[in-house]
């Protein structure tokens, strides 16, 4: 794309009302638009670096057996009612139409998902069942300081698991664990994971996702020796403290973001809808549910807080929203502008930014260096005499000059 038809722009101050880095950063770069306090719209910048992040966790879903769904997100008050969260769930908006009708919009999808299970899961063959989708999620949060990362409304994949054994849950978990820790580490993110209680959810055990990152709102003891990890909400243990699973290294404290979790949610939902099946020997029983949960859009203000530096954005490569940034910088030279629109012709389409803006060098570098590609291609005067290109890692400043051969195919 031509940056000269990128319909946003840069901009050199952060907005006054932002306090944390993610926004200010996103906002500057014309990645994202603040609508209120926790509502943000996605640019087109934006839009691609989460079709990425989505992208990434859709093919780790299907690959473990997810199927996708798109589940409602205004939903009838009866399900919520019935489940006792209509009152219980304090985060949960509830809406009233003009005939004096409730409505809730979704916080979360247990209220709905299990009653679509109980359409065609009849008999114990047809488990287990694992439902999934990406979209919008809403809440009443009293809080949202951090920019994405905590959105009044935000992007969450969710998935929804059925089981007709505890066995089977645990191997399942075992499976998602490890999709998750791939989808963390494609964006170049080292995650955590902790176990805690459950929450409002139920009193069985759950396991968070952590990201070290000073943005985030909770603190974690981890091992620096081995897995052990816990969040200090639940904790009986302190930072110091000898390491009770390998009892070799010693307990740091960390600020972290949870970035995903998984509920083992037992057979709350299967009784509150009377969702059972038929075993073996014919006899009725509720299945077991697990829920799982991924923040799309904190994961990508993580990235942001977690990979930044003094300068600007820096993206991972899975998850930019070009792969290039092509400056051509002495764009008022007719050579050097014919070298740089022939190269970004040769270039693949959607995999570059190109900035064939009249603007100052300096300029170009900056704003590059604000939205963050992992790759810059520089054209100037230079590139006519040596015949070479300019390639800078965005991530290390790593130069290397390149002929347009190689370049091309690279
Ligand atoms: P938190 O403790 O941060 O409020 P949670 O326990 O409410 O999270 P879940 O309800 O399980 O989280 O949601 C699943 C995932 O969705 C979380 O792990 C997190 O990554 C993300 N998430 C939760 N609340 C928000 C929010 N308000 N804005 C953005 N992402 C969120
Ligand atoms: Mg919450």
């Amino acid at each position: 794309m031509r940056q000269s038809q990128l319909f946003t722009k840069t901009r050199r101050d952060a907005p006054k009302d932002e306090e944390a880095k993610n926004a200010q950063l996103l906002i500057r770069a014309g990645y994202v638009k603040k609508e209120m306090a926790g509502v943000y719209s996605y640019l087109p910048l934006g839009i691609k670096v989460l079709a990425n992040i989505e992208r990434i966790v859709r093919r780790e879903m299907d690959a473990i057996g997810g199927q996708e769904l798109r589940m409602a997100t205004l939903h009838p008050s009866e399900p919520w009612k019935q489940t006792g969260a209509w009152d219980g769930v304090d985060v949960l908006f509830k809406l009233m139409s003009r005939t004096e009708k409730e409505y809730a919009l979704g916080q979360s999808e247990e209220e709905i998902v299990a009653p679509i299970a109980q359409e065609y899961a009849n008999s114990y063959k047809d488990f287990p069942i694992a439902l999934y989708q990406i979209g919008q999620k809403y809440r009443d949060e009293l809080r949202a300081k951090s920019g994405i990362m905590r959105g009044r409304e935000f992007g969450m994949k969710d998935m929804y698991s059925f089981h007709t054994s505890q066995e089977d849950f645990d191997r399942f978990y075992a499976i998602v664990k490890e999709a998750y820790l791939r989808i963390y580490r494609e964006c170049n993110l080292t995650a955590k994971v902790t176990e805690a209680s459950g929450g409002s959810f139920s009193e069985k055990i759950s396991y968070e996702f952590m990201v070290l990152t000073d943005a985030g709102e909770d603190t974690i003891f981890y091992c620096e020796e081995c897995d052990y990890c816990v969040n200090e909400e639940v904790a009986k243990v302190k930072e110091g403290d000898t390491c009770p699973s390998c009892s070799k290294g010693t307990l740091k404290a960390g600020v972290a973001s949870e970035v995903g979790n998984v509920f083992d949610l037992g057979q709350k939902y299967a009784k509150d809808f009377k969702f059972m099946y038929k075993d073996a020997e014919g006899i009725d029983q509720y299945p077991i549910e697990g829920c799982y949960g991924l923040g799309i859009t904190r994961l990508m203000g993580v990235i942001v807080e977690a990979l930044a530096d003094e300068k600007g954005i820096v993206w991972p490569e899975a998850v930019a929203p070009f792969r290039y940034h092509l400056l051509s910088l002495a764009p008022d030279d007719a050579d050097v502008k014919a070298f740089a629109d022939a190269l970004y012709g040769d270039m693949l389409t959607g995999s570059v930014l190109y900035d064939d803006r009249d603007a100052r060098a300096g300029e170009k570098f900056a704003d590059s260096d604000l939205i963050g590609i992992p790759w810059r291609v520089i054209v100037g005067k230079d590139t006519l005499k040596s015949g070479m290109v300019e390639l800078v890692n965005r991530a290390t400043g790593e130069v290397s000059k390149l002929s347009r051969e190689d370049f091309l195919t690279r």
